[in-house]
């Protein structure tokens, strides 16, 4: 919990593969964002969990981290697993995901957005307004059962889908929610999609159900429902249509690596995992083993994912200083990748782990001390 008005406690998971080279700089330009404005200041708590923990010690993600994680402010977390390390019955370790579970964390929030002059797989013009934000259930849909899976001899493996109404409430809550301030922030009508396979399955005619009943609730959001098969096909054929997306676990989690691919890069997807206490946020994309030790991934989502935890603290705490240290952030990345300003190679250009990082924090720099400041972040 927050130790005084201003100091917050940050549970920090380094992670494995690429994960410990894109959160140093990430804490770096943390603490500098923090010293440049005042107001706040963060004590970060290093966690041990992952697959190397996991080779190391027999637990992938220790009771005492869980708990740490549980009593701080927020917890920032990179990436975890490695293909090569396994358990017995050949599954990964997925530390990532029992947190999820561990701290109710049953909005995955995923924003799909392409700068100006990004370049994108879609030649369409209209690739530039793309800006929506797809919403995963986090704690149960296909994954509620995950370590329960059946395998019966060598003929047949079964898995079980579960959808309960506590948890569809709150998520479709939260999606109207959100909704609600996108239309503010943005002047236009907001809407809610709800992307499911009500035309086959029960369980998803129950989850679109559930939905049609929350939307009464927010007479002032458009809200509609859309299969998960022509949905794939939408959002490459007219992503920028869409406001917010809210989906089951599994769809979501291949929908947002959709979402990643038509952005041009995983490098550039931020995500929060959001419960009614606790937040996770952590960029979409993996460990990258390929190309781990080489200082050249991206840091850009983990960057965008810590700004997107400022925008939580800041609500949860009545924190303006913290809201304006995300808009900033978000402010800087944007400018950097418009001007293709010291990108890394999965962007086009050639700039290091390291050199892309200090390169938004001088942005930063320069926007905060810039005159038109207040316009460019309000
Ligand atoms: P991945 O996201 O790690 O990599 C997919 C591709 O994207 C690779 O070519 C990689 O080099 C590239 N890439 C990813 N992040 C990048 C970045 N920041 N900068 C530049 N390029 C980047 O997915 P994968 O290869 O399927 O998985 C690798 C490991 O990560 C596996 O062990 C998997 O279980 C784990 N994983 C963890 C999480 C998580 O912790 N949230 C998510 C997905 C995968």
């Amino acid at each position: 919990m927050v130790q005084n008005s201003n100091v917050y406690t940050i549970a920090v998971f380094d992670g494995d593969g690429i994960g410990p080279e894109i959160m140093a700089p990430t804490l770096k330009l943390l603490e500098n964002t923090a010293g440049l404005l005042g107001g706040f200041s963060f004590e970060f708590i290093h966690l041990p969990a992952g697959a190397t923990h996991f080779s190391e010690t027999g637990e992938a993600l220790p009771k005492a981290s869980i708990d740490a994680a549980r009593a701080a402010d927020a917890v920032l977390l990179s990436a975890m697993g490695l293909p090569s390390i396994r358990k017995p019955d050949g599954t990964e370790i997925t530390p990532q995901i029992d947190l999820r579970f561990e701290l109710g964390l049953y909005a995955g929030v995923r924003p799909v957005r392409v700068y100006p002059g990004q370049s994108t797989p879609l030649s369409d013009p209209r690739a530039e307004q793309i800006d929506f934000v797809l919403i995963r259930e986090s704690t149960e849909g296909l994954f509620a059962h995950m370590h329960e899976g059946q395998i019966h001899g060598d003929s047949e493996a079964t898995e079980t889908l579960r959808i309960t109404r506590k948890i569809s409430e709150k998520l479709f809550d939260f999606a109207f929610r959100l909704a609600t301030q996108r239309a503010e922030k943005r002047g236009r009508k907001g809407r809610v999609t709800c992307v499911d396979k009500a035309n086959v399955f029960r369980a998803f005619w129950f989850f679109r159900t559930i939905f049609l009943e929350r939307a009464k609730a927010f007479p002032d959001i458009d809200a509609d429902a859309a299969y998960v098969d022509a949905m794939a096909m939408w959002m490459v054929q007219r992503p920028w249509e869409f406001d917010v997306l809210v989906t089951e676990n599994m769809f979501g989690d291949i929908l947002s690596d959709l979402g990643a691919g038509i952005m041009g890069t995983l490098g550039l997807a931020p995500s929060a995992d959001i419960g009614d206490d606790s937040a996770v946020f952590q960029p979409c994309h993996g460990t990258a083993p390929d190309i781990a030790g080489q200082g050249i991934a991206n840091p850009l989502a983990m960057i965008l994912s810590a700004a997107m935890m400022l925008e939580w603290l800041a609500v949860e705490h009545d924190d303006t200083a913290l809201a304006q240290a995300a808009r900033l952030i978000d402010a800087a990345v944007g400018e950097n990748v418009v001007a293709k300003c010291n990108l890394t190679g999965d962007l086009g250009g050639t700039s290091s782990t390291l050199d892309c990082a200090d390169a938004v924090i001088a942005a930063i720099q320069r926007l905060a001390g810039s005159d038109s400041y207040s316009d460019k972040v309000a």
